[in-house]
């Protein structure tokens, strides 16, 4: 007899970043908005990931949610072990200092205007009660990777948008991180200083061991990294896969399934054959069909 008792392992169980059906409702003046409605999602420890989608779709409201800054309604969220619907006060205090680093699009929210990219950096560090030469060395170690050295005893003002988000991004490498999460940083970039930022993300995707997800609109950055997300009214609707690390690398995209099977046909496919509310699904050998139907009315 097989071992019946022999489970099916939990969605996600290997993964550093699990978010299985997500929901997220805000309440707003007696209106709700579904921000998150059922998003899966997972990340591998060391994947560096995009995740694009229109203005509205729920980027913000996911990475607030894997920030511990926001709670989910409902589902399921996991960051490095910790449930994020069940953090006590204390432990989301302690996992957004030690687990998570966060880089807003607003360069100024970044930093702090009367402090220097040296003293900002110490100061999660700080927090955290490290000892003051391992904190030097660390500011120092960080601005020289994130190509930065020379803003080292500069304020904000004294540098630009561009210095502005590697200094930014050390910040949130300070505590050393599992996952760093990096919310539209190049928004207010030019593409040039654009691509500087971006290299430092990969920077602490590489080398300095942190998993990195980031939202972008910037289809140059996101035709960088190995797996694109797409998100679509607050669900996955399609990853890009890229075999290969270079720019034109070869793309393949895929249509994301979730547990209950439900799939999203993109619109362009629905429009050709005129697909409505119902279709005909058909199994064959190695593929499964979908058709409209309407070619089964008409067929005797
Ligand atoms: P994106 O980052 O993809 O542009 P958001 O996550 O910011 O999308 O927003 C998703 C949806 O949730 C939008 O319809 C937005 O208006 C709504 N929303 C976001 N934050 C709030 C909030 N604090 N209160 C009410 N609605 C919100
Ligand atoms: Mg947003």
């Amino acid at each position: 007899m097989p071992a019946a008792a022999e489970r099916e392992p939990e969605y996600g169980h290997d993964a550093l970043v699990v978010c299985d059906n997500l929901v997220r409702i805000y309440q707003a003046e007696g209106i709700e908005v579904q921000a998150l409605q059922g998003l899966d999602l997972l990340v591998h420890d060391g994947e560096m990931i995009a995740i694009v989608g229109a203005s509205g779709s729920g980027k913000s409201t996911l990475l607030q949610v894997l920030a511990g800054v926001d709670a989910p309604t409902a589902g399921r969220a996991r960051v490095a072990g910790h449930d994020l619907l069940d953090l006590s006060r204390g432990e989301r205090v302690r996992y957004r200092r030690d687990v998570v680093g966060f880089v807003r699009q607003q360069t100024a929210r970044n930093l702090v205007p009367y402090l220097t990219a040296t003293q900002v950096i110490d100061l999660p560090m700080t927090i955290a009660g490290r000892p003051r030469r391992e904190r030097a060395q660390r500011s120092a170690l960080l601005l020289e990777a994130l190509g930065v050295t020379h803003c080292a005893d500069r304020r904000p003002d004294q540098m630009s948008g561009g210095e502005q988000q590697r200094v930014a991004i050390g910040v949130a490498l300070a505590n050393e991180p599992r996952v760093l999460l990096a919310d539209e940083p190049t928004g207010e970039l030019d593409s040039e200083t654009a691509q500087e930022v971006f290299s430092a993300l990969r920077t602490a995707n590489r080398d300095l061991g942190s998993t990195v997800i980031v939202v972008t609109h910037d289809a140059a950055v996101s035709g960088q990294v190995a797996r694109t997300v797409a998100i679509r009214d607050g669900r996955t609707s399609s990853e890009v896969l890229r075999s290969g690390d270079s720019h034109d690398a070869l793309a393949e995209e895929y249509a994301v399934m979730d547990g209950a099977g439900r799939v999203q046909v993109p619109r362009e496919y629905r429009e050709a054959l005129a697909l409505t509310r119902r279709v005909r699904l058909a199994l064959a050998e190695d593929h499964v069909q979908i058709r409209s139907d309407r070619d089964a009315e008409e067929s005797p």
